[in-house]
């Protein structure tokens, strides 16, 4: 077996079971084994009953107490058991599982794994592994075992006997790191590391694995990023822009004044399409800073200049939002420009239609997703691409927009507040921009992080702005009930909340399994106001623009990275109104509130950030991950700021002695770096 193999190769991995791996992306052994946990299950020394805490995963072990008794509730069958030891007894209980009261005698002695939660003050361990007969724990005792992201249909136990074979039978591979820099920064063999992520020993061992892994995913990622920028060493620009007139009379005629940093930025990006070579520029601006507008001048210079420009948003609903509020202004303003709207979920026929248009050069702004590179558009004469907040945005692609010779400029925003330094490090080939004001008009959002017992004063308060003629958000981490996680779910949210706060005001919820049709439906409704409350997963999270909202409430808190909620709150706050954001969390722990507290006392992205990581520790590898920004696959730019950094100068000294890798030492990173390169591996991670 070789990297190579197909995963159906593997013992128990049948026709169905690979189809399953190929909705995960897994087709190879290779595939497989880069597909890391997100995170690992510590099976620890088992504790006592009576010292079992609210809100911890705990084993005990004890003995069955009575009766087990097996009830129905709302087409749930519930098993209860009570299991006790010399200091004390505690209720479990397991859904779906009613075979259990054949299994498991009172009387008898068994060890459970769960987590503990609080059930209207008596502690109840919910839905735990069972280690029957108890010694069975012993196997497990002390070990950490991966946890991996499922689909349905596949266990974590499948992926992870496949892993095991995988790594058992694989012949070694030869390390691609050059020796030098694997001693210089103490980096673990890349066979040790692979096995060590799955299955570590320890957290000494897998800190190790990860340390190696992550680093040379960062170096490979900043030598391609080096290689295609010398490939690509900047283009002519071949467009002229002698139209400035108009463009002035409309930032004159726009309801509000540019900030001083939005017009800094402004000329930065007219001088570069008017400059000597493309542009490539990266916009970053806190959420609210106003870059929507930014990236409009850039496209009206394009069109009123005779030329196409092309704005590229992350979902649909952006997308829409972008479309319209351009058309709007568009009309407004009397601008003989036609905008058009490109998006996957489009019926073949309004796509034909729209790329007619797009071809004929009919269409002069052009808004969509991931569309407008994906469904072999062709420009008639595409001067300038945008990209909105996001990232995933290569070097390949602006090969295929710039087919008819001409190479497009390109802009990028982002929200993410990510230091000059790193920004310098993964979006190397770059120059940047930064919106570092707020517009004016702006009211500080007043935070407050409260628990669920604050939660009708939160609805008073809901009703009292939505009379006021304003709307909200409420975020919820899942989209509905799950067995195992206790969390706020969207559908049943909606629903009481909908009880709860009356028929006058309408509320409605956003899910991103939602077919794209009721999603913009929905949000329609909510920019119009027909919806006043929008209960939500954070697919809102990005972009999303309706200033009349002013209250954002988060529920389980707890569960989101602090930048996240960051990005959240920026949903608010956005027009004339006070706003306001409630972060409503379930743990009542010291540690849980002192993280959400940073949110009250900074509102800059990046000290959020930083300020989560240093509060959670070295030690937490697999925290939530912070910054969404470029996918790597076990890197995060801000939790590996650190390794970043040392990638940076690691892949600096290495081109400094050895610029196009011809030394022999050095010839299996090559090897390496041209397969990721071919595979495009740079393009589904920028
Ligand atoms: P983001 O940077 O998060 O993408 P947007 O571009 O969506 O922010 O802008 C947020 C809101 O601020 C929009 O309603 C926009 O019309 C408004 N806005 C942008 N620039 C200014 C300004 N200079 N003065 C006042 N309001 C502005
Ligand atoms: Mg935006």
């Amino acid at each position: 077996m070789n990297e190579q193999s197909k995963i159906s190769e593997l013992k128990g991995v049948g026709e169905k079971t690979e189809k399953l791996f190929q909705k995960l992306n897994i087709f190879t052994v290779d595939d497989l084994l880069h597909y890391y946990p997100r995170g690992y299950e510590i099976y620890e020394e088992p504790i006592s009953i009576g010292s079992a805490g609210e809100g911890e995963t705990a084993t005990v072990t004890g003995s069955i107490y009575g009766k087990v008794q097996v009830a129905t509730m709302r087409n749930l069958q519930i098993t209860t058991a009570y299991v006790k030891d010399l200091t004390g007894i505690i209720k479990v209980v397991w859904f779906r599982m009613p075979f259990l009261r054949n299994t498991l005698k009172s009387g008898s002695v068994i060890t459970l794994r769960g987590r503990i939660a609080n059930k209207k003050g008596t502690l109840v361990m919910e839905h735990p592994e069972i280690f029957y007969p108890s010694v069975s724990y012993d196997a497990k005792r002390n070990t950490m075992q991966p946890v991996y992201p499922l689909t349905a249909g596949l266990t974590n136990q499948t992926i992870q006997k496949a892993m095991k074979q995988a790594i058992e039978y694989l012949d070694l591979k030869q390390e691609f790191l050059p020796s030098e820099i694997r001693m210089e920064y103490h980096l673990a063999e890349y066979n040790y590391a692979m096995r060590r992520i799955h299955f570590p020993e320890d957290k000494e061992s897998l800190y190790q694995a990860r340390e190696r892994l992550v680093f040379e995913e960062f170096l490979i990622f900043i030598l391609a990023l080096r290689q295609m920028k010398e490939t690509n060493a900047r283009q002519k620009n071949l467009f002229t822009f002698p139209n400035e007139q108009e463009i002035d009379r409309f930032i004159l005629e726009l309801p509000y004044e540019l900030t001083g940093a939005q017009k800094k930025v402004w000329e930065e990006i007219r001088e570069d399409m008017r400059g000597s070579h493309v542009m490539s520029r990266l916009i970053q601006g806190d959420v609210g800073s106003g870059k929507t507008v930014i990236a409009l001048l850039g496209l009206l210079f394009a069109s009123l200049n005779g030329y196409q420009g092309a704005l590229m948003a992350p979902t649909e609903v952006l997308a829409k939002q972008h479309y319209d509020s351009i058309c709007e202004l568009l009309k407004t303003h009397r601008i003989p420009v036609r905008a058009e709207l490109l998006t996957g979920s489009m019926t073949a026929k309004e796509k034909r239609e729209a790329c007619g248009r797009i071809e004929s050069g009919e269409a002069q702004i052009i808004i969509g997703t991931h569309a407008l590179i994906q469904e072999k558009v062709q420009y008639h004469s595409l001067a300038l691409v945008v990209t909105d907040e996001q990232h995933r945005f290569g070097v390949k692609q602006r090969e295929n927009l710039s087919l008819k010779g001409k190479m497009p400029h390109i802009l990028v925003m982002s929200a993410t507040p990510i230091p000059r330094t790193l920004a310098m490090i993964v979006y190397g080939d770059l120059d940047i921009s930064v919106i570092d004001e707020l517009p004016a008009n702006r009211l500080p959002i007043k935070n407050c992080v409260v628990d669920t017992g604050y939660r009708s004063t939160a609805y008073h308060f809901i009703r009292k702005q939505v009379a006021e003629g304003r709307q909200c958000y409420v975020i919820c981490p899942m989209v509905e009930e799950s067995e195992t996680l206790e969390a706020e779910n969207v559908l049943d949210y909606a629903r009481t909340l909908q009880e709860e706060l009356g028929k006058t005001i309408k509320v409605s919820y956003l899910h991103g399994k939602m077919k794209q049709k009721e999603k913009d439906a929905i949000m329609e409704a909510f920019v119009q106001n027909r919806i006043q409350v929008l209960v939500s997963t954070t697919v809102i999270e990005v972009g999303i623009n309706v200033p009349n909202a002013t209250v954002m409430m988060v529920e389980n808190a707890e569960r989101f990275g602090l930048a996240q909620l960051h990005q959240l709150r920026g949903r608010v706050g956005r027009g004339k109104y006070q706003s306001y954001c409630i972060f409503m969390s379930a743990s009542k722990t010291k540690e849980t509130k002192e993280r959400l507290e940073i949110l009250n006392k900074t509102n800059d992205g990046f000290k959020i950030a930083s300020e989560d990581l240093r509060l959670r520790g070295p030690g937490d590898l697999f925290g939530i991950r912070q910054s969404g920004i470029l996918d790597f696959k076990l890197g995060d730019v801000f939790q590996d700021a650190r390794l970043l950094q040392k990638a940076g100068e690691a892949a600096n000294s290495l081109l400094l002695k050895d610029p196009k890798l011809e030394l022999p030492k050095h010839q299996n990173l090559k090897e390496y770096l041209q397969n990721y390169i071919r595979e495009g591996m740079l393009e589904t991670t920028l």
